[in-house]
């Protein structure tokens, strides 16, 4: 199964990556599922709404501090190596991921397509104000603060710069992520359940467009049944073979 998964890698013309939580699992970073009652009993899905942002922002900024916190001390594991590996070959084209970790980026990739936004980043409520924490060197500053963050701008609230359930994607983000799933020969699908949309029709563009899906998970997913190779394994142990056999190949 890797070996015939390195061939199609190797043989490829435009080869494009698609990433969820599960690769950022062996760094630390808890999955969605993980997430649940990981902090204090609430599940991810009735924090990380507009909804409860309007209901209890102290809540969810909360929450979300704790999550800066627990992933900034995250390290790239060898899944997101591998693929800034990939890149230098000239293999993979782009990366587009629903992480909100900045991992890919810490591993050297370009320039990842970010769906979800970044947790490092925060945006005001009302005006365009936006601001990257870790380009900055506030994030220390700004996780210590006991009141909630305000635009320096405007002064009205401050929010992650992530997208919500129930919130459209960054338009830009996913024009660019569909454009390339059109030109993409390959879609290397790693630890997404692949039951989020519109992200989710990444990898079903490629495959209807006669493009070739190869999946790492240690579970079934949403894709799984488009996979032409299914790599049932956690991600690092699954790309460190891979890149290995690439390696050889080319
Ligand atoms: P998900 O939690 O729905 O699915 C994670 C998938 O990863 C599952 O299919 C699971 O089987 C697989 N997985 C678990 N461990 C793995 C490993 N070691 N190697 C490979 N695969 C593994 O996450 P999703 O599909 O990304 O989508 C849900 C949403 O969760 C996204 O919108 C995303 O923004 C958000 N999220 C992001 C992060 C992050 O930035 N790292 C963390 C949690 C949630
Ligand atoms: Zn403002």
């Amino acid at each position: 199964m890797i070996e015939e998964a390195a061939k199609l890698l190797a043989r490829s013309r435009f080869a494009i990556a698609f990433t969820g939580a599960g690769i950022s699992a062996e760094s630390g970073v808890p999955t969605f599922r993980g997430f649940n009652g990981l902090w204090k009993k609430h599940r991810p899905e009735e924090l990380a709404t507009p909804e409860a942002f309007k209901r209890d922002p102290y809540l969810v900024w909360e929450f979300y501090k704790w999550r800066i916190d627990l992933i900034r001390k995250a390290k790239p594991n060898k899944a997101h190596r591998a693929l800034t590996e990939l890149e230098e070959m000239g293999i993979l084209k782009a990366v587009i991921t629903q992480n909100v970790d900045d991992l890919h980026r810490e591993a050297g990739t370009r320039n990842p397509i970010e769906l979800h936004g970044n947790i490092f980043r925060v945006r005001c409520t009302s005006c365009d104000y936006r601001e990257d924490l870790k380009e900055t060197g506030r994030l220390d500053e700004f996780l210590a603060q006991k009141d909630l963050p305000r635009c320096p701008r405007c002064g009205s609230l401050l929010r992650p710069d992530v997208v919500w359930f129930g919130e459209p994607l960054p338009r830009k983000a996913i024009e660019e992520a569909f454009r390339l799933a059109e030109r993409a020969d390959l879609v290397l699908v790693i630890g997404t359940s692949g039951v989020v949309y519109p992200a989710a029709y990444i990898p079903q563009i490629v495959k209807e467009t006669g493009g070739k899906v190869i999946e790492i998970n240690p579970d079934e997913s949403g894709i799984t049944p488009i996979a032409d190779v299914f790599l049932r394994c956690s991600a690092g142990e699954a790309m460190e073979k891979l890149i290995e056999r690439v390696r050889r190949l080319i």
